[in-house]
């Protein structure tokens, strides 16, 4: 199709598996290697089971079953009575045994749960994304490439990965846009950490392979995806390769490309290998897995508040708007940071607006996450304090926030010792505002032949005390000085 080059939102189709690793389990999926390997030396927590030495037997993890079927809870998926482990075969260091334990939903597989969604918000309309299938797996080992995955001269492996829990999720090709796809994986992210089971802090514990197909071209799956930041950035980079190749009346052919996330593009890696190029067949070493119906209702018993029912309730009991409900309870560890500070302090709004206003900002400015920074409520709410007793402006507040995110020192402190209470004694602010007028004769005549030009000597006197002078007050001390002055001539 030469000079076809705008395709509208709906011709864009975009699926996504999303891998997570289940972070809350202590061991993996078929062994009992720890899963806290991320601060210790490569290949150090292995065993015969998850280094796939023959011989060796798996056995399951009844924790990370538990974990699945909650998940499938939260999504409102259908959670399988019977479904079973089969073996993916590849050769590919990553995976030494040479086939990976997954789950597979064709030649007899049935995956631990079908069906459901998840209910995104884009442009005020609600969407809902339809979930195919949650499957369990083991994580492959790590492969570490000096530079680039194309011209490194060696590949490392670590195994420490190798055998961690993964749950992945597969969407249907129901998103049309990157900033869609990061929608919704915000939203899953959200869910997830409601339901205490993955939690995104941990480096590459969520990652993502995308589908995506512009009408006229073929479909390309993009692999490498190691955070939900670069999802956005990659898919964004492929609608945009496509475009141009379909709009040159050349074709887009179906194949697998690896996110290069130093050169921000894709790269070809193969041609998309067919299913059977796998040979699933079912794992003689494990079997089935049986989710009775009590199990279930005993789980979902226990099933945590989710996002959205969160956020409702957020609106119902603080009265704060949806916008802010639904902004905080985008990340569980912001929704209960705000929570927490409520129950210091009645005014939500007030709070609200700091945490998802100045908070946010400076957050995302050190790449932070709430828990990550050192505010903890009571400083917050120590802060605004100091804005209801007078003691500091709100501009001044603006200026501490940072250092308390950066500290977590009480507010009361950075503020005495950076000099920054409010001056709020008339003599002080007297002393200043007689500098300024011996400093600024021209902008005092000025100000007595056109009262507008007082701003400018009351901007200079705030700026003299580095905006600690009660701006109220400051003004009425100059217009008496100047009026005294305009008495006199
Ligand atoms: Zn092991």
């Amino acid at each position: 199709m030469p000079g076809k080059s705008i395709h509208r939102l709906k011709d864009v189709l975009i699926g996504l598996e999303v891998h997570c690793q289940l972070t809350n389990l202590k061991t993996k999926l078929f062994c009992g290697c720890s899963t806290d390997y991320r601060r210790d030396p490569p290949n150090t927590h292995v065993c015969p089971v998850c280094l796939g030495i023959p011989g060796s037997l798996p056995t399951v993890n009844r924790k990370a079953i538990e974990d699945a079927v909650v998940v499938s809870l939260g999504l409102d998926s259908q959670v399988s009575k019977t479904s079973y482990f089969f073996r993916k075969n590849y050769y590919y260091p990553d995976m030494s045994k040479n086939f990976q334990i997954s789950q597979y939903d064709r030649a007899g597989g049935i995956p631990i749960s079908r069906g459901g969604g998840v209910e995104i918000q884009v442009n005020h309309a609600h969407r809902k994304i339809r979930i195919t299938r949650l499957q369990l797996e083991e994580d492959p080992a790590k492969l570490v490439h000096l530079g680039p995955i194309d011209s490194s001269p060696y590949t490392l492996v670590d195994y420490n990965r190798a055998g961690v829990a993964l749950l992945e999720i597969v969407t249907e090709p129901d998103l049309h846009s990157p900033t869609e796809a990061r929608i919704f994986l915000q939203k899953l992210r959200s869910i997830l950490e409601h339901l205490g089971v993955s939690d995104g802090r941990f480096e590459g514990s969520m990652r993502c392979d995308a589908n995506i197909s512009l009408s006229g071209g073929k479909r390309v799956e993009v692999k490498n995806i190691s955070s939900f930041k670069e999802v956005e950035r990659a898919l964004n980079f492929e609608m945009t390769r496509q475009q141009s190749l379909l709009s040159r009346g050349s074709t887009v052919s179906m194949e697998t490309r690896h996110w290069d996330e130093a050169r921000r593009l894709t790269i070809s890696l193969r041609s998309k290998e067919a299913e059977h190029d796998y040979r699933y067949f079912p794992e003689p070493d494990l079997v089935p897995i049986v989710v009775s119906e009590e199990w279930v209702k005993e789980l979902a018993s226990t099933l945590p508040e989710l996002p959205d029912s969160r956020r409702d309730r957020l609106v119902s009991t603080y009265h704060i708007p949806v916008y802010d409900a639904t902004v905080l309870t985008g990340v569980k560890a912001l929704a209960d940071f705000f929570e927490d500070c409520v129950a210091l302090y009645s005014d939500a709004k007030a709070i609200s607006n700091w945490v998802i206003g100045d908070l946010l900002r400076w957050l995302h400015e050190g790449d932070l996450g709430i828990d990550a920074s050192k505010i903890t409520p009571k400083a917050l709410v120590g802060m605004i304090t100091l804005i209801d007793e007078g003691v500091i402006s709100g501009k001044i507040a603006k200026k501490v926030l940072p250092e308390i995110v950066r500290t977590g020192r009480p507010p009361r402190e950075i503020v005495e010792e950076k000099d920054l209470l409010r001056m709020g004694s008339p003599k002080e602010i007297e002393g200043v505002v007689n500098h300024v007028f011996t400093e600024n004769p021209k902008a005092v005549q000025d100000a007595l032949a056109d009262e507008k030009a007082i701003h400018y000597l009351v901007g200079q006197v705030m700026k003299a005390t580095r905006g600690r002078a009660d701006p109220e007050l400051t003004n009425q001390i100059v217009k008496e000085k100047l009026e005294q002055l305009g008495a006199l001539g």
